[in-house]
């Protein structure tokens, strides 16, 4: 554990954002004294979970002058965690059977996370302190303070000083698209996962799904049941993969695209044409943060936002400034919490953090790391298999219990079950022993 110190600072802090990481990150700093302001461009709290139909008018959101739209959830989603390690630890994510309207799957649909959002800010009283339709449009440093400067949704500009600032952005707003060669003379149409809601205007279409991670597999199946055809082409495949898919009659899994042709042809790297309509690329996403000015001190490259110690603290800015959930393939509210309360420790004082030079000396061997591992810069921020090691380290920094042993086993079979039964894992599982586990943990915390 870091070294502990007696001394708390309460200091005036903003927060960017009001999506599950910024709700976490303002309960914890005002548990450690500090003021806080949320700010948030959107109406609601809740971020990416407050589902709306409208898509951007740009299919594949290249324009950087396009009206953006921040939510990436289609009308199906349903969660890809089980709802009870997907919740905060502290406030867990269980049905509410007081509530007919609430969907008590294990794996709800978007609609019940965003209420879970709502039950969590409403009972920790957290919407006080959001400011809502405020863009943050400017963040940069003045002398040992930040200067934020914000845009109400009537136009008018105000610049306000903080000590500190605590970025809770999102990061599925800003797609990533594949390059295709020959995709410029294809004469389909594309668009990103970013703009897909409802599979309806791919009635009997042959559609081309770049990308089989969650979003790819989810919304493949989902336009199956409207489309001619569905083909996923997937870099991470073998070149001759070529695979019906169970589930469906009208659904193939092959390796990744090789050309686009001017007569509308889809050429596969397994050597299979297909004739089609539409491409939907899910490729993911970039880390974008506009609104921020460090003098080029934090870069974005290729993905890898830094440098960053511990993916929170940039070493020559901290710990005024912070970053909270940029890690991903993990359990996000539950790392939303361990980082939240990090930071609040660190900025009152609580727990200290190294030296500049020994953060910097941290990242250059993770870097150093990352490359001996032939890991591409993409996948900086990526936990997956280290995940558990990750929350544990910050856990201990705050004196939280370690991931419990059901969360734990819970992430590894459900990473398992979402890659080996797309079409399934939602429905069919046999780990009802895990699932006792964390309702009995959850009682025992009540108690
Ligand atoms: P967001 O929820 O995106 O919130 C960011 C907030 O910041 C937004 O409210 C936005 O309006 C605001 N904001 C942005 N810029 C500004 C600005 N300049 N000024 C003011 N406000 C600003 N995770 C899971 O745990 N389980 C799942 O099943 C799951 N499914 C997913 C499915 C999809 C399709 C996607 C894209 C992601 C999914 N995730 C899932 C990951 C999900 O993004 C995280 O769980 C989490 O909701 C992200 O929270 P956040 O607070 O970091 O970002």
């Amino acid at each position: 554990m870091a070294p502990a110190c007696s001394r708390t600072n309460s200091l005036h802090v903003a927060v960017i954002g009001a999506g599950a990481a910024g709700l976490a990150a303002a309960r914890e700093l005002r548990r450690e004294t500090h003021s806080v302001i949320i700010f948030e461009r959107g109406t609601q709290v809740g971020g990416l979970w407050v589902y709306t139909p409208q898509t951007e008018p740009d299919p594949l959101s290249l324009d950087p002058n396009r009206t953006v739209v921040h939510s990436s959830v289609y009308d199906s989603l349903r969660t890809n965690l089980p709802r009870e390690c997907m919740g905060y630890r502290d406030f867990p994510f269980v049905p509410r059977n007081d509530d007919a309207s609430r969907d008590p799957r294990r794996y709800p649909s978007h609609r019940e996370v965003l209420a879970y959002l709502q039950d969590f800010a409403r009972e920790f009283k957290l919407e006080e302190m959001v400011r809502f339709e405020t863009e943050v449009v400017c963040v940069e440093p003045e002398g040992q303070k930040w200067k934020i400067q914000s845009r109400s949704s009537d136009g008018i500009f105000k610049d306000e000083i903080f000590d500190s600032v605590v970025v809770c952005n999102g990061h599925y707003t800003e797609p990533r698209v594949a390059h295709v060669p020959g995709i410029d003379s294809w004469p389909g149409k594309q668009i990103h996962s970013h703009n897909y809601r409802v599979p309806d205007p791919f009635k009997d279409q042959v559609v081309v799904v770049i990308g089989n991670f969650a979003s790819g597999s989810d919304i493949s199946r989902d336009i199956t049941g409207v489309a001619k055809e569905v083909h996923i082409a997937s870099r991470s495949n073998p070149s001759e993969t070529y695979q019906k898919l169970p589930g469906s009659n009208n659904l193939w899994l092959h390796s990744m695209i090789e050309s686009a042709r001017k007569d509308g042809s889809i050429v596969f790297q397994n050597g299979k044409v297909v004739q089609a309509d539409t491409i939907v690329h899910c490729t993911g996403y970039k880390y974008h943060f506009p609104f921020l000015n460090t003098n080029g001190y934090i870069t974005v490259d290729d993905n890898c936002v830094g440098p960053l110690y511990k993916r929170v603290f940039p070493p020559a800015l901290a710990p005024t400034l912070s970053f909270i959930g940029l890690p991903w393939m993990t359990l996000q509210f539950f790392m939303f919490e361990l980082q939240s309360k990090w930071v609040a420790a660190v900025l009152s004082g609580r727990v200290m953090l190294p030296s500049e030079d020994k953060m910097m000396e941290d990242v250059t061997a993770f870097y150093a790391k990352r490359d001996a591992n032939k890991l591409p810069k993409r996948y900086t921020h990526k936990l997956g298999e280290c995940q558990v090691d990750y929350l544990n380290w910050i856990a201990d920094q705050v004196g939280a219990p370690p991931v419990e042993h059901w969360r734990a086993k819970e992430v590894h079979g459900g990473h398992l079950r979402l890659a080996t039964q797309s079409d399934t894992f939602r429905d069919k599982w046999d780990d009802d022993h895990l699932i006792l586990e964390a309702y009995e943990d959850f009682l025992r915390q009540k108690l």
